[in-house]
Order: structure tokens, then sequence, then C-alpha cells
């Protein structure tokens, strides 16, 4: 098939869509999200300019199906042009599809086969595009009935067919949105895409799966799922393949279900497909549990579609994977994988998996799926200090043997050595007041292996404390003023801070200081230095007593 027959390309900004925005949405939740257009918006201009300015394109709703008879309706009060009316083979104006099944009184299919229905549809088209639009939302797309105008003498047609002539509308509706913007579209609505007209098809950007899983006339969600919704886009891979779009309107909040399991059941059902999702229930903006589909991007797949033994589908995507278990048992999903990341963000529950690394490349996430439900899980950057497949071991056992020495009790700025490297224990600082902090008179050292260590108590006596009076004068507290200070007597401040107790920086120092009397712990005696075998964490304990 030639490209011609195909249609024209679909803009990139649609084929990268992932969720969109229906109605009139409230201006924060329109710049929270990742959409990048807006259906059924206000028709006006200062709208459709605004959304354009947030990088979204907005598309009014329009039918070529039907009209009401007794107000204007696109720019036409149909009761001056009953001749544009469809007929039925009684001569009567052909009532529309939903007359009884939505209560649709005195509406009327229109004929999109008259010239002149079909340039008053053009030019209201003509004022929507001037606004602003980036196309339109064309609803009731339907294969297209008889019409029996112009046999019975009330109206001519132009096309053989209703269907050859409802096909030419939407290319000439089409091109005229593309004149208006090169990157517009024509979005339909057929509620079935896989029954739409392959006439149509050429003329289409976007099609629609409407009550897609969930619906407002069911309390279940309906359908089977296999047969139904999953694999549409199989079916529909000619048109797909050539880059149309699929938007999947899902009216949730009618189900007994969470709202948000219904949510994640049709968003990760909708993206297996790498189809477009819309909840179809605006209660969905303000709770944030669900909300949170709008604003993520799983970005474009990296996989097919895949299927466990156990019936969980599950896809890879650029910055995540989606999964659905559509099954009545829960399950576990075990997936191999070269992740670009070394943990995964399970949005549904809060929680974070860790990739178990198999080697250099591929590592195994697991990862529980109950019944009915779907899930979605985000790539996200590790945070240990060394991480990826080949460094783990070192980093763990890096971990493991550490030595922290401790004072009794906590000394700041009491020095140690270790094997000849020089240990101060933390000693607070200032934030809005001193802040001793959790780590006051210790001081800790890793290995990369076990093995035996010398210590050294370097303070033997332990006396005033150089504290600076203020965050800004801990900046001007260098090594060698810190050395002068030692051999000052209590009261006796330099130039900056004070000299207070080791024990406790914030009071002054009103005794005679500290002396070394000992270990304990991992060791225990009273040479100021010790020998120690650290082979996990270890714990030593240099104790002090006031002198
Ligand atoms: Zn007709």
């Amino acid at each position: 098939m030639s490209v011609n027959e195909l249609g024209l390309t679909v803009p990139a900004w649609l084929t990268t869509s992932e969720t969109y925005g229906f109605g009139s949405v409230p201006w924060r939740h329109l710049a929270a999200s990742k959409w990048r257009f807006v259906t059924h918006t206000p028709y006006n201009r200062e709208y459709l300019t605004a959304l354009r300015s947030l990088g979204m394109r907005g598309f009014p709703y329009m039918t070529f199906y039907q009209t009401w008879i007794a107000q204007p309706h696109q720019g036409v009060r149909m009761s001056e042009h009953t001749d544009w009316l469809e007929i039925d083979e009684h001569g009567h104006w052909k009532r529309t599809g939903f007359w009884d099944s939505e209560d649709a009184k005195n509406m009327y299919c229109t004929c999109s086969n008259t010239a002149g229905y079909r340039e008053s549809l053009l030019a209201y088209l003509r004022q929507i595009m001037e606004n602003g639009a980036g196309g339109i939302f064309l609803d009731n797309v339907h294969p297209g009935s008889q019409c029996y105008g112009e046999k019975l003498g009330i109206h001519r047609h132009l096309y053989p067919t209703q269907q050859e002539a409802f096909a030419s509308l939407m290319k000439e509706a089409q091109a005229l949105i593309r004149r208006y913007d090169p990157e517009g579209a024509l979005l339909v609505n057929s509620a079935d895409p896989v029954t739409l007209p392959e006439l149509y098809w050429p003329w289409v950007d976007c099609e629609m799966s409407e009550s897609y899983i969930c619906t407002w006339v069911s309390t279940e969600r309906w359908g089977d799922w296999h047969a139904q919704w999953n694999g549409m886009d199989k079916k529909l891979a000619r048109w797909l393949n050539v880059g149309k779009q699929i938007c999947c309107l899902s009216y949730v909040g009618w189900t007994s279900n969470p709202l948000k399991d219904d949510c994640y059941f049709c968003y990760a059902s909708a993206r297996l497909m790498n189809m477009i999702w819309q909840a179809g229930n605006a209660k969905v903006y303000d709770d944030p549990e669900c909300a949170i589909l709008y604003r993520i991007e799983t970005g474009l797949p990296a996989t097919e579609e895949i299927v466990t033994s156990d019936g969980v589908h599950y896809r890879i995507f650029r910055n995540g994977m989606v999964a659905v278990n559509p099954t009545d048992s829960a399950a576990t999903l075990e997936v191999s994988h070269g992740w670009p990341t070394s943990q995964l963000d399970d949005l549904y529950e809060h929680e974070t998996l860790k990739v178990n690394w198999l080697d250099g490349k591929t590592g195994a996430v697991r990862v529980h799926i109950p019944a009915q439900s779907g899930r979605v899980f985000l790539f996200e950057p590790g945070t240990d200090d060394l991480v990826g497949p080949t460094l783990l071991a070192d980093a763990r056992n890096s971990r493991q043997c550490t030595l922290t020495i401790e004072t009794q009790p906590a000394l700041g700025k009491t020095r140690f050595l270790v094997d000849g490297i020089p240990l101060w224990t933390y000693s607070g600082r200032w934030t809005v007041r001193y802040e001793m902090g959790s780590n006051y008179g210790k001081c800790s050292i890793t290995f990369d292996e076990p093995g035996t260590h010398r210590v050294e108590a370097l303070d033997l006596e332990k006396k005033a404390l150089l504290v600076s009076t203020s965050y800004e004068e801990g900046y001007r507290i260098d090594e060698q003023l810190e050395a002068e200070s030692a051999n000052l007597q209590p009261g006796e401040s330099p130039r900056l801070g004070r000299l207070m107790d080791p024990s406790n920086p914030t009071k002054f120092l009103d005794g005679a200081g500290y002396a070394f009397a000992g270990w304990e712990g991992a060791v225990t005696g009273n040479e100021p230095a010790v020998e120690i075998r650290v082979d996990g964490p270890a714990i030593l304990v240099a104790k002090y007593r006031e002198l």
C-alpha cells in the first residue's frame, strides 16, 4: 500500500503521547501533567492559545453525524436547513441512534453527502482553527447508513454512498486542519477502532477506544480483557505501524473497585499496547494516587509485550515497565533484563525494587502482582555509594569491615591513630543553634577486607575544646589556631570562639578536662596503643575520666 493510501504523516507529538486531558481541566492540573493535547476543550481563543503556551494543543468537540433540530449547533440552526438531514425509507428525518439509549430527543442524523451541510461544517471548523485549536475531536464516526434523501427528491448527493461521503469529508477536514497547523491532527471516535471502516483510516490521526475496560453503564470492568481489549494493537497493526494512534478512554469510578485500582489496571492495559490513556473521571485530577499517571512518561517501548507462563503481561519501555495480571490469581513476576538502573520505583506500592544483578549486564527483578491488577515501575537511579553489578560485592565488604572508635564520655575533636592515619572525633556544628549530632565523640574507618589494625589514643589528656561562636566563625578555625588553643587555660579565649567542655561544647569547661583511662569494647587494655582484628563492624571504646 502506498503512503498516499495510508494518509498523511502523523505528527510526532501525537505518536509520543501517553496520556491526555479531557474537558475544561483546571489549569493547575494541566501544568502538572505530561499531556501534549486535551480533547473536549472550550472553543474560545483564550483557552486554546493558553494551552499552546503550555506546549499543548486543544481539540474542541465536533460531530458530522447528528444535530439538534431546536437549537443552533456548530454554527447552524438546523430547523432552517432541514434539507441537510438524513432521510429514512419513509421520507422521515432519521433519528439519532442515541434517541433512546441516551435520551437524545430531538436530535437527528445529518447527511454528510449534501454540499450545504459539508460547507457549513468546514466553515465552523475554520473558525475553531482560527481560534488556535490543534484540530478537532470528531465524535460519532459511524460506518454510515443509507440516506433516501436523493431518491425521494429531498436533496442531492455528491457521492454514491454515505460512507464515501463521510470519508471524503474527513479528508477535507484533516487537510483544512493541516493548513492552519501543519502539526495539527484529526482525532476521531468510533468507540471501537477495530470496526472503523477501512475507507476512514487514511484521514485519521488518532482513533478512540471508548469505555475502555471501565464504563458508566457497568458496575464491573466490562468486556473480555483478552478478546476485546488486549491485542487491539495487533488487529490494527496495519494502521498503527504507520504512526496512527489510539486513545483509550476509560470511565473509571462506576465499579466497586477502588478508583486507584481501576486507574492502574486500565492505564497499564493501554500502555501494554503503547496506546494513549485517559481515566474519564474528573475526580482523578484531585487524587494524587491516580493523577500521578498523568504526570509520568514510560517513553517508547523497548520490548514487545511479553506474557509469562502465569499469564502476566508486561512490557519494558525506555523509562520503566508496566505489568498487568488479568488472571484471578496473584502471581510473582520475575523479569531478567539489561536494566538501565539498579532499582525500580513501584509507583502503586510506593516501594523501591532492587535489581539483583546476575552478571555485568543483566539483572532480575521480582515483584508480586495481585489478581486483576495493573502496575507501573519507573527506572530509578541507585543511591548507594558504589553501585553496579561488579562493584556491589566490594561495597558490601567495605561496609562490613568498619572500625568505629567511640569516646566515653563522648568527647569532641579527640585524636586517634589507626595504622598511622590520624582520625578526629566529630564535635558538632552550627545551624541556628549548636548541634552536637549523632556522631559526636566518634570516628570510624572502613577496610576493604578483614585484617588486624593498630589503634593509638593520641590525646591522653583532653582539655578545653575550641568552639566557634557562630557558623561563620567556624570557617576561621584552622589547624594552627586549633593547635595554639591546646596550650590555653580555660577562660583564656583566643580571638575566635570559646574554650568549652569537650563533652558539651555548649558549656564552658569548669573542671580540668579529661584523661585517657583505657579501652573497652572489641579489645580491652590500658595502654594507649592496641591491636584489633576487624572482620565485621567493630566498636572500640576509648574511656576517659575527669581530671
Ligand atoms: Zn442524504
